[in-house]
């Protein structure tokens, strides 16, 4: 039995129009021979929709409950869908996350999977040609609907391709994954291929294409994810395994995140414990610290510089106020004003000289660098916002991404 799992965003399933595409898209891997599973979104903006009424009619709506409530999107999707499937003459079902049963722990609202019963699955793909699953549900041990965080749909049909050894489409309203945000730099240009490791690097820095979770489950089972268009035929994008023409290109992609917050405590001494004394709280309140520098002392005092992300600079900066006392520092200072930008690629790994082109390449557009980060297929540098677009699209030429390969 040959098995394929599609998925298709909310976008996708928005209404009958675009439901019936995405029926031709099934129905063009049945033609080839197919079982096919596909797992669907709620239709767009209806998972937000009903978080406002959990908001609306409760002080404090209990986890559990949200979840139960708006795992419901998805279901009218799948329900449907089956009903156009069979429209089609095709044998087909719906099926939700506890009938499969798709078994989770159970952190409501993030949920993590815990196993797939795919030998119900199996059964159930001998008897039907289409399965119409729900995608971001699942239950636990003791009977209770999860979800599995935002965009978790991804992460169900990776999952479920994992259970079944298969390959996955995902389905969405672009065309693939792109060497930088196309909005922002003209010359952008879709992926063929990329790896799993800088994936999740640029879905980290805000190329939303996939969930970030669906990826580390891609990377884990080897599940090859083929990104592409419900609306066009053409190819897409394989997040796949690192092959060694990956690793000949230095920089594969540009990635950005304005979503940051620089906060620099001034003049502290630097003596063993600060820096726990610092991040301990912060990571205890759940503020995600990205970006951090410590100076070199003079006279035993140093500066203390990270980023976090703006919507936990309140909360940081609150914090401060008592570590500030308790550390003896001379100030706290903050700037909203910033931008992550990226170097993404694999094969940095293995060559020298990246960091030095990145920062020539800001150079010569007079752009200042406030931080620096590496790891070993990244490089990061915050620059000040307004500079951002001309950063991207300078990063981008100098690494010549707007050609077609590297490698001619
Ligand atoms: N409907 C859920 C959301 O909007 C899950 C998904 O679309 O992947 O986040
Ligand atoms: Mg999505």
């Amino acid at each position: 039995m040959r098995i394929l799992v599609q998925k298709f965003g909310g976008t996708s399933v928005a209404n009958l129009e675009c439901m019936k595409q995405v029926r031709e898209k099934t129905l063009a891997a049945r033609a080839k021979g197919y079982k096919v599973l596909v797992v669907l979104s709620a239709r767009s903006g209806e998972t937000n929709r009903l978080l406002t009424l959990a908001d609306e009619w409760s002080r404090d709506p209990e986890a559990a409950e949200v979840d139960a409530l708006i795992s419901t999107g998805e279901q009218v999707s799948v329900a449907l869908f089956a009903m156009l499937m069979k429209d089609a003459g095709v044998k087909a079902r719906s099926l939700l996350g506890f009938q499969i049963p798709m078994r989770t722990d159970n952190a409501f609202g993030k949920a993590r999977i815990l196993g797939i019963d795919n030998e119900k699955l199996t059964a159930m793909l001998e008897e039907y040609d289409v399965l119409s699953v729900a995608g971001f549900q699942g239950i636990t041990d003791d009977n209770r609907i999860t979800t599995l965080g935002r965009g978790g749909s991804d992460t169900s049909a990776v999952a479920l391709a994992a259970a079944l050894g298969c390959e996955c489409e995902i389905y969405t309203d672009v065309d693939g994954v792109y060497t930088t945000d196309p909005n922002m730099c003209s010359t952008a240009r879709k992926m063929d291929r990329v790896s799993y490791d800088e994936m999740l690097e640029m879905a980290s820095m805000g190329a939303k294409v996939l969930q970030i979770r669906s990826v580390e489950f891609a990377k884990k089972y080897k599940v090859p994810v083929h990104v592409r268009s419900t609306f066009t035929d053409t190819p897409g994008t394989l997040v796949t395994q690192e092959d060694s023409t990956m690793e000949a290109v230095l920089v594969s992609g540009i990635a950005y995140d304005k979503d940051q917050a620089r906060v620099t405590l001034r003049d502290v001494p630097d003596v063993p414990g600060v820096a726990s004394r610092l991040f301990g709280p912060l990571a205890d309140s759940g503020v995600v610290v990205d970006m951090i520098v410590q100076n070199p002392s003079r006279n035993g005092r140093t500066d203390m510089t990270f980023t976090v992300p703006r919507g936990d600079l309140k909360k940081t900066l609150t914090l401060m106020e008592d570590i500030q006392k308790e550390v003896n520092a001379a100030e706290v200072l903050h700037d909203l004003h910033v931008c992550k930008v990226s170097a993404i690629g694999v094969g940095m790994r293995n060559h020298s000289g990246v960091a030095a082109k990145a920062f020539e390449a800001l150079r010569s557009m007079n752009i200042n660098i406030l931080m620096i980060s590496t790891s070993e297929i990244k490089i990061t540098c915050l620059i000040e916002e307004k500079f951002t677009e001309l950063a991207v699209r300078t990063l981008h030429d100098a690494f010549g991404l707007d050609k077609d390969s590297m490698l001619g």
